[in-house]
């Protein structure tokens, strides 16, 4: 097991929650197969060592909850793109320059913005709903077959 990943597991299973959610955001930013692979086999631990510490703050929850989902997409060889309609924080141009997502086409210039974006490894096709309140968040809607 490599340094970080290792750092990463132990920091998970801290039971200290700066360390959790701080373990937990870099998991959402991470794109490195096969040390997902190896913190997705240590998940019924990291679940344990998580579940009751709640309390926080709600942004710190989510982003536990999006690290868990993604070790979960991880194990259960679900497409990445399985992930977005989940959560609120995948910027689709973002998305794009790590090659995860083609964006299709955009719909601007408004105070939102609508995406239409095709998955570069399953090809599912969402629309994806770009709004701001105190953030910017995006809500992902996949797109039935044949739709356009
Ligand atoms: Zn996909």
């Amino acid at each position: 097991m490599s340094e970080t990943v290792n750092d990463l597991l132990m920091d998970l299973l801290s039971r200290d929650t700066h360390r959790v959610w701080s373990a937990a955001c870099a998991v959402n930013v991470l794109r490195d197969p096969p040390a997902l692979t190896t913190l997705a086999e240590h998940l019924p631990e990291i679940e344990r060592a998580t579940e009751d510490l709640g309390g926080g703050l709600f942004p710190n929850n989510e982003r536990l909850r999006q690290a868990i989902y993604t070790l979960r997409a991880q194990r259960d060889g679900l497409c990445r793109c399985w992930l977005y309609p989940e959560f609120l924080t995948y910027a689709p141009l973002k998305e794009q320059e790590a090659g995860d997502v083609t964006v299709l086409s955009s719909d601007p210039p408004d105070w939102h913005m609508d995406y239409h974006c095709r998955c570069a490894h399953c090809g599912t096709e969402y629309k994806v709903e770009q709004r701001e309140g105190h953030l910017t968040w995006w809500k992902w809607l996949k797109l039935g077959d044949g739709a356009s």
